[in-house]
């Protein structure tokens, strides 16, 4: 029969003491720490060690205490700055408990010892053995680290001591260790024991093989990763270099099948080899590209078939042009020439003439009848050879120049090719564009071609040049000789009339979706627009309101949902505005010393008015209003005349010595020259010295010599329609030019008094009152 014997005890939760080891915890709950107490006064520091069943509960009683606990001696005990005490035990042996004797203030309970039981030797022996294998070759992984327990083996244990300690040290849940102080049979721990190694190997095995599989498949990733950002790289590296060998074939297509001169040829694809061994990144490259790209776009050796119908011609001209007859008939007899010879005529067609007379539109026109391409350049303000004939290409943003632009648009070798405002070159040090035209537009050479940015010959000869020009004094006469000039002038009223009615109209309204019968427009109308809204010799100013009276008209449909609009003189002003320019011959007045001139200058023919006064002075000429060199001469000679001439005009000859004589040209936006002004400023420097009155509605012009004669002059017919059109109804010319009078519109001739003269005194005594 086992003694019972009674000792104060501890529950402790979570851990659980096994004989023949230190067993640490901390106390903190009061119950505890009384018997604690209660051990050391009166037990000699033992106790019993109370292992709780459910270590969340704060207050066990006995019912959640297991059967067996331990007996243990209280070792060492401090004091933690929390207040509770850290306590290490002798763990001395298993007992069971068998009765709680006090469960108030603190637990004192009954136990019995539970001694180990020895069992059958040979199978201790080999369970012993068995355990020390595994322990001594799987230390590291079995056991917690920082115990001795391989030395204490290596010196010779007993085997409960050997179980305990190393259950102690196992690597398990402290919870299962329980089961090892309910068992009192050696035996039978170590067989536990080396299950619970080899299912702690299991897991740790599993866990490694997890672990590993886990490694693994991060690993795995990663390398796919990395695998596929690396193929995605060598994709785009093969597919940047496929989509350039591409490219590359491409281009050698096109190049063969451009059908390129030979030489040209071998050099395209000499480039070629040379953008295929240049990185896609560098910038040679894309300029060995534009350039090959431009190569292949120029025409070669495509024409299209011309219509050689000079019927066709003469329709064309007819079907898209009023009036211009003689015009008409200079361009059709220049490509009869064409026609017959089936080449391109020798000379260049240049078609002369103010703004918005027809010029691009007459090109355009020979275009279809020869069923050739157009193409248009402008060489206004061009004053740098290489615009004609390009940049080297060593130059970062090498351009080929205007020609080869064209035929690239063009794309074929044989378009009608209109340079326009050739008058417009200037010339400076970067080279005479001036000598580039001629050789495009010499036959001899112009087969070939030179381009900077080509570099290679390109043949022109069968492009059909035509030119514009202005003003044809303009054009650099070496150039001028090449050319077949045809003159267009300035339109009349009438002709601007008819020109609307029958073109501008019809055109706008289709363009703008409109049918005839929803747009009336009464001629009167029209008349008002050309002489209150427009001042010029063209018809683009004309164009536009036509334009905008249809685009005012269809708003006013839509927004009033009308079936039509009818446009009269009355309500005309609601769709084009205020009328901007008022020739009322009513409104003007006979004035001393201000003189109408006539003048033509590159926008057609117009007025000059010519002011003169005269102030206290030393008998100076002053003279303002941008006159070119030419007409301040021509006052000069204008003053020198009335002074040598004073007496006989009744003007006391002391005016000159005691004033200063002031010729003012006004609107002067546009430089005058030449020496036609020359009888406007002599009688206006004669009415104003003499204060007599000039009359308002004579225009007139002519140079004048020393002696008074009156020299011809040009442009006559451009002259007498700005007469007409401002109004005017007398204008004095020249005797000489008596022989242009023919080439004025006889429409302009029926409303104008065409006085001839060749002296100024015949000037003065019809103009002046
Ligand atoms: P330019 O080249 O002389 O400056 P455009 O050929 O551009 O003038 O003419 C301007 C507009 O006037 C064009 O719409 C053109 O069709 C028209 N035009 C000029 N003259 C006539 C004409 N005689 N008959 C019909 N339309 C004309």
């Amino acid at each position: 029969m086992d003694t019972i014997k009674s000792l104060p005890a501890v529950a402790v939760r979570g851990v659980v003491p096994i004989p023949n080891n230190d067993f640490r915890i901390e106390v903190g709950r009061k119950i505890s720490l009384k018997a604690i107490e209660v051990a050391e006064k009166e037990f000699a520091q033992h106790m019993i060690i109370l292992i709780q069943k459910n270590p969340l509960i704060e207050e066990p009683t006995k019912d959640d205490m297991e059967e067996y606990g331990a007996l243990v001696k209280v070792g060492m005990k401090f004091k933690l700055p929390n207040g509770n005490f850290k306590l290490k035990f002798n763990v001395i042996e298993r007992v069971k408990i068998t009765n709680y004797a006090q469960e108030s203030k603190y637990f004192i309970v009954d136990y019995v010892d539970s001694p180990n039981i020895i069992g059958e030797t040979d199978e201790e022996l080999t369970l012993v053995k068995m355990v020390i294998e595994e322990v001594t070759k799987n230390a590291n992984v079995l056991l917690e680290a920082n115990n001795n327990i391989l030395d204490k083996i290596s010196q010779g244990v007993t085997t409960d001591i050997l179980v305990d300690i190393v259950v102690n040290a196992l690597k398990i849940n402290e919870v299962e260790k329980y089961k090892y102080l309910e068992e009192a049979s050696v035996n039978n721990r170590l067989k536990m024991l080396l299950s619970d190694i080899s299912h702690l190997k299991m897991i740790i095995d599993l866990e490694k093989k997890l672990n590993d599989e886990v490694k693994k498949s991060i690993d795995e990733n990663q390398k796919e990763y990395y695998l596929r950002e690396k193929m995605r790289a060598i994709q785009n590296e093969l597919g940047d270099k496929a989509r350039k060998e591409e490219e590359i074939e491409e281009l050698r297509e096109k190049i063969i099948s451009a059908k390129m001169p030979l030489l040209v040829e071998e050099k395209a694809l000499q480039e070629l080899a040379r953008l295929q061994s240049t990185p896609a990144q560098m910038a040679e490259s894309s300029i060995i590209k534009t350039y090959l790209d431009f190569l292949v776009a120029l025409p070669w050796y495509k024409v299209s078939e011309d219509l050689n119908d000079l019927s066709k011609v003469q329709e064309s001209l007819d079907k898209n042009h009023y009036g211009l007859e003689k015009v008409k008939d200079r361009i059709v007899e220049y490509l009869a020439v064409k026609i017959m010879t089936n080449k391109n005529p020798q000379t260049i067609l240049c078609l002369v003439g103010p703004p918005g007379v027809g010029k691009t539109s007459l090109a355009i026109s020979i275009a279809e009848a020869l069923n050739r391409k157009f193409v248009k350049q402008s060489l206004g303000g061009i004053r740098d050879e290489s615009e004609i004939r390009g940049h080297r290409r060593t130059y970062i943003g090498a351009l080929p120049g205007r020609i080869l632009n064209g035929m690239k648009q063009a794309g074929t070798m044989n378009p009608v090719f209109l340079l326009d405002e050739i008058d417009k070159m200037a010339s400076d040090y970067k080279g005479d564009p001036a000598s580039a035209m001629l050789e495009v537009l010499d036959p001899e050479q112009n087969s070939k071609f030179s381009d900077h940015y080509l570099e290679e010959q390109y043949d022109l000869s069968q492009v059909l040049f035509i030119t514009t020009a202005n003003y044809l004094e303009n054009i650099p006469a070496p150039l001028r000789d090449r050319m077949e000039i045809v003159e267009l002038s300035s339109y009349t009223e009438h002709e601007k009339f008819e020109i609307a009615r029958r073109h501008l109209l019809p055109k706008q309204l289709e363009a703008h979706g409109l049918k005839e019968n929803q747009f009336i427009v009464d001629d009167e109308v029209i008349y008002y627009i050309i002489q209150h809204y427009t001042r010029e010799a063209g018809v683009r100013e004309l164009n536009r309101y036509v334009g905008a009276l249809i685009r005012k008209s269809i708003k006013n449909i839509l927004i009033n949902k009308l079936d039509s609009v009818h446009i009269t003189r009355q309500n005309v002003e609601e769709y084009v505005g205020k009328a901007k320019f008022t020739h009322n011959i009513s409104d003007r007045k006979d004035r001393v010393g201000v003189v109408t001139g006539l003048a033509y200058t590159q926008y057609g023919g117009d007025t000059l008015p010519v002011e003169v006064t005269y102030y206290k002075g030393t008998g100076k000429l002053v003279l303002t209003g941008k006159l070119g060199d030419v007409m301040k001469e021509s006052a000069q000679t204008a003053l020198s005349f009335v002074k040598a001439n004073a007496l006989k005009f009744g003007i006391e000859p002391d005016i000159f010595k005691d004033n200063d004589v002031h010729i003012h040209v006004p609107e002067g936006a546009v430089p005058k020259d030449g020496p036609s002004a020359g009888v406007t400023m002599a009688t206006a420097i004669y009415s104003a010295l003499s204060n007599k009155l000039v009359k308002n509605n004579v225009g007139m012009t002519g140079e004048i010599t020393l002696t008074g004669l009156v020299l011809p002059i040009g442009g006559l017919k451009e002259k007498s329609i700005a007469a007409h059109r401002s109004g005017l109804n007398t204008i004095l010319i020249p005797k000489e030019n008596e022989r242009d009078i023919d080439d004025i519109p006889t429409e302009v001739k029926e409303k104008l008094t065409i006085i001839s003269v060749d002296n100024i005194l015949d000037v003065f005594a019809n103009a002046i009152k």
